[in-house]
């Protein structure tokens, strides 16, 4: 299988900027920036858009499932009784993410019938599992830190009869995990195994993607952290044991997702990749010819957005450690969106009366729609005008076949409420003359 090398990923449903606009026009706007890929976020199965799909494939763009594997950020599908699936975390968490136990055999059941029917309805290219990792980031001091459940504490007692698993909370406790470090080994063992059999399962077991879609490609996602080794850090922190998952669960791709402790970051060099080394090499010592990519963040918070400089220089890092796809999250938080002019990146006649501007990013409708920014040479009167996101409809007299035009647009600005983040003002185009 070869993966996509530039991807980027898409939720409809993040801000405004792809509401009001025609799906046709998100997949232009994406095609102009050249990618050939894209993790469609899915936060709620039942609202998965067709038409986006379609345009996509039309613009020979590859598009992926991307579901979360341990948990959700909405639980209007989940059936009855779901409540039953959550994870125990060592503190009650209320942070607008659902954690659900990969251990419950229910929870497995339904994710697994779910992902079935979701390819089964929608011609998608490929299946990500996102983040099915344990949670979370330090390790145990994490009020998130899970899961304590008391499916999972059976289970630990299963594996190893007479012995409980440590205790994350009292410090006073002879099983406190600092005081037992032969006790812990065994729960990080635990939680990597644990891991490692729910993605299994999801791939391979009954009623799993390769059974239901055999030649469908899943990638898994591991998290990708800059300490001094990794590949140590994400098993016991993450439960992600990255050689166990390429021997076991064999996805056809693995990403690495940069974590938050990086990506955080301002002032992040494009080859901060390099530390990922590590993961990449024990991927790769289970399967050589692995497919990989890298996940960066670009923007969701204000002091990390990237510029496409950053993005170009990202990628040739990514290649300088083995790694030849990337992918964004997400396409609407770069640092582009604040920054770069509207720029008319093709302009076709589409019809005999008709010609199309798609613009590198979504104008201004009320700005863009005025006629009197747009002037043809030889003059053509322009009847019209009409505005979808980043495309622009000029609807003129009759082009005259075979006469060459020169088109000159000027003032056209771009719709700064239509941003993630209101925090600076619109950016104009002052003049470009595009020929057609
Ligand atoms: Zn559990």
């Amino acid at each position: 299988m070869k993966l996509p090398e530039y991807c980027v990923e898409i939720d409809p449903f993040l801000g405004r900027y792809y509401a009001g606009r025609s799906m046709e026009s998100i997949a232009e706007e994406l095609a102009v920036h050249g990618f050939d890929g894209v993790q469609y976020v899915i936060t709620r199965d039942s609202r998965v858009n067709r038409d986006l799909i379609d345009a996509l494939h039309r613009r020979k763009i590859h598009v992926d499932y991307a579901t979360f594997g341990n948990g959700t950020y909405d639980t209007q599908d989940l059936p009855a009784g779901w409540e039953g699936w959550r994870m125990v975390t060592r503190q009650p968490m209320n942070d607008g993410y659902t954690r659900l136990c990969l251990n419950h055999p229910d929870y497995r059941r339904w994710k697994k019938a779910q992902i079935a029917r979701i390819l089964r309805e929608h011609p998608f290219d490929g299946v990500h599992i996102m983040e099915p990792f344990w949670p979370e980031y330090p390790g145990p001091s994490a009020p998130a830190y899970a899961c304590l459940c008391e499916r999972c504490r059976g289970l630990f007692t299963q594996m190893h009869p007479g012995e409980e698993p440590p205790e994350f909370t009292d410090e006073s406790h002879p099983l406190f995990w600092r005081k037992q470090p032969e006790l812990y080994a065994k729960w990080v063992q635990f939680r990597a195994s644990c891991h490692t059999d729910f993605l299994h399962d999801l791939l391979n077991g009954e009623g799993g993607i390769r059974q239901t879609r055999p030649r469908t490609p899943v990638t898994v996602w591991i998290l990708a952290i800059d300490v001094p080794d990794p590949v140590r850090f994400v098993k016991e922190v993450h439960g992600q044991d990255i050689a166990d998952v390429v021997r076991r669960a064999r996805p056809d791709a693995i990403c690495l997702q940069t974590h938050w402790p990086d990506w955080i970051k301002a002032n992040l060099l494009p080859d901060y990749v390099r530390a990922y080394q590590p993961l990449v090499r024990a991927a790769r010592a289970v399967r050589s010819n692995l497919p990989i990519m890298v996940q960066a963040d670009i923007g969701s918070q204000p002091q990390n957005r990237q510029s496409w400089d950053w993005i170009a220089r990202f990628r040739q890092a990514c290649r300088q450690i083995g790694v030849q796809s990337v992918t964004l999250y997400e396409y609407m938080l770069g640092m582009y969106m604040y920054t770069d002019p509207p720029r008319v990146m093709r302009a076709i006649k589409t019809a005999q009366n008709t010609v199309m501007l798609v613009f590198n990013k979504r104008v201004d409708a009320q700005n863009a729609g005025d006629k009197s920014r747009y002037t043809f040479a030889p003059p053509l009167e322009i009847d019209s005008v009409q505005v979808d996101g980043n495309l622009v409809y000029l609807h003129t007299a009759a082009l005259r076949r075979g006469q060459r035009y020169r088109l000159t647009i000027k003032a056209v600005r771009d719709d700064p409420s239509t941003r993630w983040l209101p925090d600076t003002p619109a950016c104009t185009l002052e003049e470009q003359t595009v020929t057609l």
